[in-house]
This record gives C-alpha cells, sequence and structure tokens, in this order.
C-alpha cells in the first residue's frame, strides 16, 4: 500500500496505513494554520482489496458541515471523476471503497492543475484579439495571468470576472474554463455580440501558489484573498494589490467573481446589498441578472443562498462589496457548491467539472442580456 500526495495540489498526512481497514488520514492546514479543508491524494497497490479510508481531523476544518451528505470525488484516470458516498460524525470523515485498479485518487473536489491552466491560456491566446498579461509575480513565483478579450472603446463596456480567490474551490477555475472556451470561439455568436458591446477581462485563477500549495482558502502568505481588497499589500497580498490597480485603470462596468460554498448544495449568486451606496436600481439590475442566469441554466436557482445583507453591514475587504462602492456597478459573487446542486441531483457525480463549464457558458448569456 503506498498513499501520497506529492504532486500540484495535493494535500494529505498519513497517519495509519498497516491495513486496508483502517487507513487513516490528516487534512494538513494551509499556511498560517487558520484554515483547512481542501485535500487530495492517491492511494496506490489495493486492487480488489475492501478499504475504509478515514480523515480523522474532519472536524476541526473550517467548514464541517460541509462534509454533511458529501460524496468524495473519486477517479482511476483523473479524467473522470465520480463520487463515493461518506459519513462523517462530526469528527472524523470516512468512506469505504474497494479500488477497481491499482492506483485511485480522492479529493475534495475535482481537481484544476496548474498544467491545465496554462493550457487554458495557450487555448485563449490562439483566439483572435485576446492577450494575456502577468500582472505581477505571486509570492511562490508563479504568473498571476489576465486575460483580456476585445477592444477597449468608449462605447464599450467593461467585464471583470475573476475566480478561484480561494484556492480549494476549484469549481472556479472550471467554471472560468467553461466561459473563457465560449469567449475564445468566433464562431460563437453571442460571445462575439458580446465582444462588440464589451471588452472582457479575465482572471482565471486568482490563487495559483494556494491551487498548488493544496490550500483551501490563502495564499502563500496565509492571506485569505478576498478579505483584502480594501486594503491590499504588495507583498503579502500582491495577487489582489496588482488586480485592483488594474481595474483602477480601466474602470469597471460589470464584475463577477467565482466561487464554491462548502455547505450549500445550490449555485446562487450573491450581490453587495450591504454597501453604503446601496440603490434601488441597484437591486433591480441584480435580481434581473439572477432571474435571466436561472432562465438560461435549470443548474442555477435563486430560491436557496446566503441571506441578504442587510444595510451598512458591507465588508469592503470582500471583492463584490469593494466593486459595488467603488464602481456602482452590478457586481456579484457566484457560488456553486462542492456537494450537488440540490435542485437538479445528479447522484454519480455530484456537482462535476463538465457541469461547471456548462453553467460558465450560460453566464456569457446571461451577461450579453444584461449588457444589451
Ligand atoms: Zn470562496
Amino acid at each position: 500500500m503506498h498513499i501520497n500526495a506529492h504532486f500540484d495540489g495535493g494535500n494529505i498526512v498519513t497517519k495509519a496505513a498497516e491495513k486496508p481497514s483502517d487507513i487513516r488520514l490528516e487534512i494538513r492546514m494551509d499556511e498560517g494554520g487558520e484554515h483547512g479543508q481542501w485535500f487530495y491524494f492517491q492511494l496506490c497497490g489495493l486492487r480488489g482489496q475492501p478499504c475504509t479510508i478515514t480523515i480523522e481531523n474532519a472536524g476541526d476544518m473550517s467548514y464541517p458541515k460541509g462534509f454533511e451528505d458529501y460524496g468524495v470525488a473519486t477517479s482511476t484516470d483523473l479524467e473522470h471523476w465520480f463520487r463515493t458516498s461518506t459519513t462523517f460524525d462530526g469528527r472524523s470523515l470516512r468512506w469505504e471503497y474497494t479500488p477497481t485498479t491499482d492506483s485511485t485518487w480522492f479529493a475534495y473536489f475535482a481537481p484544476y492543475g496548474y498544467e491545465r491552466h496554462q493550457r487554458l491560456i495557450g487555448h485563449a491566446l490562439a483566439a483572435p484579439g485576446v492577450r494575456a498579461e502577468v500582472l505581477c509575480p505571486t509570492p511562490d513565483g508563479h504568473a498571476l495571468t489576465l486575460l483580456t478579450f476585445g477592444e477597449p472603446a468608449t462605447d464599450r463596456k467593461v467585464c471583470w470576472i475573476i475566480a478561484r480567490q480561494h484556492p480549494g474551490e476549484s469549481m472556479a477555475e472550471w467554471w472560468a474554463e467553461g466561459f473563457i472556451n465560449r469567449l475564445a470561439d468566433p464562431e460563437d455568436a453571442v460571445a462575439r455580440a458580446l465582444l462588440e458591446r464589451a471588452v472582457v477581462h479575465v482572471v482565471p485563477n486568482m490563487n495559483p501558489d494556494g491551487a498548488v500549495r493544496g490550500h483551501l482558502r490563502c495564499n502563500a502568505r496565509g492571506v485569505n484573498l478576498n478579505r483584502a481588497w480594501k486594503d491590499p499589500d504588495d507583498t503579502d497580498s500582491p495577487e489582489v494589490y496588482f488586480t485592483r490597480q488594474r481595474m483602477h485603470e480601466t474602470g469597471m462596468d460589470f464584475f463577477l467573481d467565482v466561487h464554491g460554498d462548502e455547505a450549500l448544495p445550490y449555485n446562487f449568486v450573491a450581490g453587495g446589498e450591504g454597501v453604503p451606496s446601496w440603490t434601488e436600481a441597484m437591486n433591480q439590475e441584480l435580481q434581473a441578472f439572477k432571474n435571466r442566469l436561472a432562465a438560461i441554466s435549470p443548474d442555477f436557482q435563486t430560491e436557496h443562498g446566503y441571506p441578504v445583507s442587510p444595510p451598512g453591514s458591507s465588508d469592503l475587504r470582500k471583492a463584490t462589496d469593494y466593486m459595488s462602492e467603488t464602481f456602482g456597478c452590478l457586481a456579484m459573487t457566484l457560488e456553486m457548491p462542492f456537494k450537488d446542486a440540490a435542485n437538479q441531483p445528479m447522484p454519480n457525480i455530484g456537482w462535476s467539472p463538465g457541469r461547471c463549464q456548462r453553467l460558465g457558458a450560460a453566464c456569457l448569456d446571461a451577461i450579453w442580456q444584461t449588457l444589451a
């Protein structure tokens, strides 16, 4: 038997692996020690042997409720991911699995690796009129890359879309891939029409260091980037500092920040309702976007989500609140589930890479209609 997490995005600590019936593991916390929940590891050499796998510190993680009614993402080829059902007693997360091959991977959600990230940028750059710009080197030395689609013009709106501030929310980059592949398709009439109306800036992975390190929420300096927008630091949160600087240069008419939610089994949008400058017109724009997206994609819904922030409760350290208040534009956080979309359940795969990609493609329609 061999268990390891020594690869891009890997995270596990082996506590006991003498018997397949009693494999005990722990999740390693993010830099800074405050957050943790992401795991991703390989189990080798147990073909045909019933295994019981326990993550002993699951109850100490950032969102224990994320492990209730949860199925672990499982793959034998890193292409196809299915779910294996788990039990959670408030302390330990446990599942049983009999490997069908000599190598099985388990992850909190289907991983989106750095090499795929680079291929995504390469694919986008093959399309006409697309530019890639390195906003900064990250603390670990990765390139923080901004893709820009379309030419700025006085009569064109400026859209900003960022994904994966929280690196364990790999669904955000699967979403970005679906969105970018459609936007980069010159044969897609909606993509062409959108780029007549708007220039679209996309940062498909705001936190490559955290993603490669196997973090849930923080960058290499232990900073939760979605608490850094009000006062970013060019050393500790350069990902936000330099992205924000570029946003102020271009201005902004539309903003979407793509995330995953550990606990809620739904796709939903949260707005900037709590900011001081919130108006009824902004609320109507927000509701209209949500209704459009729900009409386009049945995987999206408007009934379940976070409680609406009451007036004056904003947190300008969060991207959506900062953009709402600073630019006065429609600014939203899109949340996708780690579990499944309970309004359209698919228990075998749960919320999956393919469903993320298709929701990303659907958002292109909603944005185009919003800017019409
Ligand atoms: Zn998040």
